[in-house]
């Protein structure tokens, strides 16, 4: 069992590298640090871990599984936090994901518009909805993603959906190769989806090994774990 307060200094440093890491890509790439969120991507780790974050400042929290994402919004329930939901999304799954999550980073197929949007029509506020874009040179099983050809017709199914509003696009760099390169060509699908919907201004991009990349290419939102919480004890 850890110290509390021990773990509270090591998330507190986490999170302040984390920041001056950002602070540095945003001053070469001349862009402002408010212009960027980091959502903490706290997956395998304790709804403690939450709570201490959220006492650090920390506004937003990824998840990329339902059951955790239930489970831990409830435990942390009296923390103020806006929960992201980034992981690969099971129809079956869509209406429990559309009832904890905030924003949903992950949309690749319109089956999961149809499911979001009717679980949070009668909702009071809409779920905030990302495309995600394939970046892999070549389709791959297990990372999910839509052809950059198809993000056209995913965005006006969204706009088009009650209760769910279209807020931009989502990528995850290739396995191997030039992060820069992938988030550069995420960047021109955002540009073309901006021009159509003017809302759609987020571009989520970037984790903790490739941050600076992703800040470069104009990332409005970063997904950093393993960099303010440890590395994960088991991959998920
Ligand atoms: C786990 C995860 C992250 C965070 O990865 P780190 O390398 O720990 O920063 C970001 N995005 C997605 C989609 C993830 O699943």
């Amino acid at each position: 069992m850890t110290d509390p307060q021990q773990r509270r200094d090591e998330l507190s440093a986490g999170l302040a590298r984390t920041r001056e890491r950002v602070a540095q890509a945003c001053a070469l790439a001349h862009r402002d640090p408010a212009d960027v969120t980091v959502v903490v991507v706290t997956k395998t780790w304790p709804a403690t871990d939450v709570l201490a974050l959220a006492d650090l400042g920390v506004a937003n929290v990824g998840e990329n599984k339902s059951a955790e994402l239930i489970e831990k919004r409830d435990a942390c329930a009296q923390a103020d936090l806006t929960w992201h939901f980034i992981g690969q999304l099971q129809s079956n799954k869509a209406r429990d994901v559309a009832r904890a999550a905030d924003v949903v980073h992950s949309i690749d197929r319109p089956k999961l518009v149809t499911a979001l949007s009717r679980a949070r029509e009668d909702a009071q506020r809409p779920l905030e909805c990302l495309i995600q874009v394939s970046l892999d040179p070549e389709p791959m099983p297990g990372r999910g993603g839509v052809d950059a050809r198809d993000v056209g017709e995913l965005a006006e199914s969204i706009s088009g959906a009650p209760g769910v509003n279209l807020r931009g696009v989502m990528g995850v760099a290739p396995l191997e190769g030039d992060a820069k390169a992938a988030f550069d060509r995420l960047r021109e699908v955002h540009d073309r989806l901006v021009h159509e919907y003017p809302d759609a201004t987020w571009m989520s991009a970037g984790m903790s090994h490739d941050l600076a990349e992703a800040i470069a290419a104009g990332a409005t939102h970063l997904r950093v774990g393993s960099a303010i919480l440890g590395s994960r004890a088991y991959l998920r």
